[in-house]
């Protein structure tokens, strides 16, 4: 996918933050990706979620929830863009990437965030069962984790929710950006 022409770096080299007045345009446009691959994820009978990895406004990796189809317990789609990602850049450290993803991050995908050094998650769905990002624990956004890892949430929260039922009445609560 080709990023729009003329837009400012969605993240800053190094241990850059999240450039917000990008929000508008590319948050939304690395978002529906991150659907894409819920939807197909959901299409296999696994949990319909979805992520990409995304550096310097391009895509770097896909994953999605495979956790059903492959018997896997750890094929989280956080999880698997993480790991592709890695592989692409060819490196086990990715500061400068970013995270897009669906639903709120679990513990486990959580923890796979800050031992990846990824600079941001975007997701659009809170998940008060098992989300780690203040859905059930606080392990990313605010106040935690030394504040380094930015996490937004709510971006396309509506059309996230018609993918997952399970969770849309919290989506028009949680939608606001934290
Ligand atoms: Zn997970």
């Amino acid at each position: 996918m080709v990023p729009p022409p003329g837009r400012r770096a969605l993240v800053a080299s190094g241990r850059g933050t999240i450039d917000e007045r990008t929000r508008p345009v590319n948050y939304e446009l690395f978002m529906r990706a991150a659907l894409a691959e819920a939807s197909a994820a959901g299409a296999t009978g696994d949990p319909a979620d979805g992520a990409v990895a995304v550096m310097d406004e391009a895509m770097v990796a896909r994953g999605r929830d495979s956790r059903r189809s492959t018997g896997d317990p750890t094929a989280h789609a956080v999880i698997q863009a993480i790991r592709g990602a890695s592989h692409r850049l060819g490196r086990g450290s990715l500061a400068g990437v970013s995270i897009f993803c669906v639903v709120e991050p679990c513990v486990m995908c959580a923890g796979a965030l800050l031992a990846a050094d990824i600079d941001g998650l975007v997701f659009a769905l809170a998940d008060p069962g098992g989300g780690a990002c203040g859905g059930r624990h606080r392990i990313l956004g605010q106040g935690v984790s030394g504040g380094r890892l930015r996490v937004v949430s709510g971006i396309l929260a509506d059309e996230a929710a018609e993918l997952r039922p399970d969770l849309a009445g919290i989506a028009t609560e949680g939608a606001a950006g934290s």
